[in-house]
């Protein structure tokens, strides 16, 4: 039996984790797990998989869960930042899931690696911005991070077995959102209702936005570069409109591994549970005739500036990939609430990589101060 905590278990890859434990009930049990404010549907799965601990950020909303679930026994409710720790380091769980949206999640995964708990990490913000501070130490503590993100998932399984093969390239597929094939000039006027419109994968709003806007791929090269330790000018972002083949890498004879299936996130959630076996999964399974056709196209730069910022960020390194990361969560949050336009996504993001000031390796705390800095230069601006 694996005992397996969750940061995030109300959110689109926190149900579909939950959802995968009760494929697998014989092998896999819940012993904790958290939200932020979705005390309702926290409440059925506290009834439905009976953890020993579960957090949630606000405290008016972990007072009134206390109430609601008064009639159970054995469930401890933690609330902010604490709570979130106690999830993370709880002494029983082997695997921590970091389903947890924002910049939120890299405490709780330092604590949960420093614990000894295998990660599979789902919340790509904390390699962007702390990537070079978790992975030594996950080597140090000798844990597993094993990606759920669909396209780092397909690169991590695509080098089984080639620990000693060298790599030429690592090929990032993007689907291009509801905007590919659109300039620039033409996105001036989206609305909201459209950027949410993903035409393969269903998520989260914010990575929706995310990926309408390419930023989240600029992410996912950046969360490649530090999972993987490959350079930045050996990963090559490739447009593949119909999100069957998830990412593949090359190897220096030129051989391509990809790992294909169909855009169902309990795919990589599954493997990473399970690594390294393979289960069966109740889902529907890739038909190659039915997909008919693979296409693959080079993205626009200059249509999608968020992108291009992305490369940028990670050109510049030190705390430039944190700015990026905070002042596309504060634009989008802005752009989800109709305060700002759909284009001021990368306008905000590029004004803030001009304006925040540079650290070279920085620590932790650094890392957070250059988040909250870059959020009151916006609040004070937009
Ligand atoms: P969602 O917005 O659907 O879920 C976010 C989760 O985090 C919810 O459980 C939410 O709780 C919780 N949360 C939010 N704020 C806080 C807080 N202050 N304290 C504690 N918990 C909080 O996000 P996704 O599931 O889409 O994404 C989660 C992570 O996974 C992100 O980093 C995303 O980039 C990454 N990812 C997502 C993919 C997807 O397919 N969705 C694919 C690959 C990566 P509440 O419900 O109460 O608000």
């Amino acid at each position: 039996m694996r005992n397996v905590a969750i940061l995030g278990s109300t959110g689109s890859i926190g149900t579909q984790t939950l959802d995968i434990i009760s494929q697998n009930s014989s092998e896999l049990n819940v012993v904790a797990l958290s939200a932020g404010s979705n005390i309702e549907l926290l409440e059925k799965q506290i009834r439905q998989y009976k953890p020993s601990l579960v957090a949630v950020w606000d405290d008016k909303k972990a007072a009134e869960l206390r109430q609601n679930i008064s009639d159970l026994s054995g469930v401890q409710v933690v609330s902010q930042m604490e709570g979130l720790l106690a999830v993370a380091t709880i002494a029983d769980s082997d695997i921590l899931v970091t389903a947890i949206v924002g910049m939120l999640g890299i405490r709780p995964t330092i604590a949960a690696i420093e614990a000894g708990k295998d990660i599979a990490l789902a919340n790509k913000e904390t390699l962007v911005t702390a990537g070079h501070i978790i992975m030594p130490l996950a080597r140090k503590n000798q844990v597993k991070i094993l990606p759920v993100d669909s396209e780092h998932s397909a690169i991590f399984q695509s080098l089984q077995g080639e620990e000693h093969n060298e790599i030429n390239q690592i090929l990032l597929t993007a689907s291009g959102g509801p905007f590919r094939g659109m300039t620039w000039d033409e996105m001036q006027n989206v609305t909201l209702e459209q950027a949410l419109n993903h035409p393969n994968w269903s998520m989260g709003k914010k990575i929706t936005i995310d990926s309408s806007t390419m930023v989240n791929k600029g992410l996912e090269v950046m969360e490649a570069h530090h999972l993987f330790n490959v350079n930045l000018d050996k990963i090559t972002v490739v447009i593949h409109p119909q999100s069957i083949l998830h990412s593949a890498v090359q190897f220096n004879d030129g051989a391509v591994i990809g790992q294909m299936g169909t855009p169902d996130m309990r795919i990589p959630i599954s493997y990473a549970l399970f690594y390294p076996e393979r289960k069966p999964i109740n889902s529907e399974y890739l038909d190659l005739f039915q997909v008919g056709q693979m296409t693959f196209e080079k993205p626009d730069l200059n249509a999608f500036k968020g992108l291009a910022l992305a490369y940028k960020a990670m050109e510049q390194g030190g705390n430039i990939p944190t700015v990026l990361n905070a002042a596309n969560e504060k634009a989008v949050a802005k752009f989800l609430n109709n305060e700002i336009r759909y284009v001021q996504i990368p306008e905000i993001i590029g004004e803030c990589m001009e304006n925040i000031s540079y650290i070279n390796n920085p620590n932790l705390e650094e890392i957070l101060e250059t988040e909250q800095l870059t959020y009151d230069y916006i609040e004070g601006r937009y």
